[in-house]
């Protein structure tokens, strides 16, 4: 076992003015993903802040290799063997909320504020910084160590793929400082299916058009139905639901509660709501099965049981999440998208076939079908136990590592876990307006990460 190196952490936190102006000039290029321009695969913006993430590696005495605009990295040390870390570059747009400039990288008392400035440009800085102290202290490592530039996370992992089909050399031991601390070891696999069926309505209560969520992987706050019919039939009240006359017809409106969509057990699915709420009006002929199938196969459940016949759930990680997220159709057919996520020690052969299968029988076609495999190393993994190890030494917090139903960007490339940035407790401001770093926590991420490096640089493997 490799001992903490005291100097090493001591050189990082010395390197911390420098640091937090890096961090500075990163976040002031904004970069989200725009129309791709020849050479600028990400467009305008993501390229120009790749470029200047080049010239600081430069400015630090590092050599950079840039694959054609689509991620780039600097590396240290010799060897056969590489070890991975990987961040990104890229952010999401700011939104709305802001009470600092979301690119002005502002600093009030500790905290650094702007859009990247956890997620992931400020572990960036800190794992270039790391990388730094290591090379000026000319620690020995057997293997070298490789920081991506990844550019497309927030997207599509277009970065990534590029790299791996272009020859991209993998590593034997890698994490990606764009999770969470102590680290996470497992993470569902997730599916996001599209479903259709064609309407043949022939009743007096018809389904004129049918809408509702805002992605796969959002839980629906809201959705709605119309329907023509004659003025004689009376539409129940019930809780949820709202129903106004229209010209020919009703409208019906569900009013759910939102949230993501790997906790759909925390929200409350509009559509579910919509489909038990049409499941009690004089529906007939296929639009009788279909309403039907969604609010019994579905209805309010998060787990998709109804649909398996069963709970498919392990103890590292609960039961498959499935969330009914998307809904459209007019009076001739409907398309619903659904996104669902399988236990860490179970496979897509556990759930895809017995879901398809349920909505075949129904009369239903997959129409789309995108599988993201799951990702799970055990706590006895070398990769698991040398990072915990290395968390514990810095923080002397032996909490267990997580397994969790999102995915992180470790699952594109192989060896690889989510390690860091976030500690338990602190604030989550991804995505949000206001996003920060605490610049204690920018210095204490470099220490831990060069720490990481080190050891995995350095790690015996069989
Ligand atoms: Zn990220």
């Amino acid at each position: 076992m490799s001992k903490w190196n005291k100097e090493l952490d001591d050189a990082v936190a010395a390197l911390r003015p420098e640091m937090i102006a890096a961090l500075q000039r990163l976040i002031r290029k904004p970069s989200v993903e725009a129309s791709p321009l020849p050479g600028k695969p990400f467009g305008a913006d993501v390229d120009a802040c790749f470029t200047e993430a080049l010239t600081l590696c430069h400015e630090l005495g590092f050599e950079t290799t840039d694959l054609d605009r689509y991620i780039g990295w600097c590396e240290i040390g010799s060897g056969d063997e590489m070890v991975a870390v990987l961040g990104h570059l890229d952010v999401v747009p700011e939104g709305e909320g802001w009470h600092h400039p979301p690119y002005g990288a502002e600093i009030v008392g500790s905290k650094l504020f702007g859009r990247g400035a956890i997620d992931d440009k400020g572990p960036v800085v800190a794992s270039l910084f790391a990388l730094k102290a290591i090379r000026d202290l000319g620690i020995p490592l057997d293997r070298r160590v490789r920081l991506l530039f990844g550019l497309n996370e927030e997207t599509n992992d277009r970065d990534v793929f590029y790299y791996r089909e272009h020859g991209g050399e993998l590593p034997v031991l890698g994490f990606t400082p764009d999770g969470e601390y102590p680290l996470i070891n497992g993470e569902k696999g997730i599916l996001n299916e599209w479903y259709g069926i064609s309407l043949r309505q022939d009743g007096k209560l018809q389904i004129k058009s049918v809408r509702g969520g805002v992605a796969g992987n959002v839980v629906p706050a809201h959705a709605e139905a119309e329907l023509t019919g004659p003025a004689c039939i009376s539409l129940p009240e019930a809780e949820g639901i709202t129903v106004t006359r229209t010209e020919d017809g009703w409208k019906v409106e569900a009013e759910g509660i939102s949230a993501h969509g790997s906790h759909p057990e925390q929200g409350k699915n509009a559509i579910g709501l919509l489909m038990l709420y049409l499941n009690r009006l004089p529906l007939t002929g296929s639009t009788r099965r279909v309403v039907s199938f969604l609010a019994e196969k579905f209805g309010l459940d998060p787990y998709g049981a109804r649909l398996l016949g069963k709970r498919l759930e392990d103890d590292l990680s609960g039961p498959m999440s499935c969330n009914l997220g998307l809904i459209e159709g007019d009076s001739g057919s409907i398309r619903v998208k659904l996104n669902y996520r399988y236990p860490v020690t179970k496979t897509v052969e556990d759930c895809q076939p017995a879901v398809k299968a349920a909505f075949e029988n129904a009369g239903w076609k997959l129409e789309q079908s995108v599988h993201k495999e799951k990702l799970y190393y055990p706590e006895t993994a070398p990769l698991v136990k040398a990072l915990l190890e290395t968390y514990r030494t810095a923080t002397a917090d032996h909490a267990p590592p997580k397994c969790i139903g999102g995915g992180t960007y470790a699952k594109v490339l192989p060896n690889t876990v989510a390690f860091g940035p976030l500690f338990e407790g602190d604030p989550v401001t991804e995505h949000q307006p206001d996003e920060f770093i605490d610049l204690d926590r920018l210095v204490q991420n470099a220490q831990i990460i060069a720490q990481a490096m080190v050891k995995l640089a350095n790690l015996p493997l069989e």
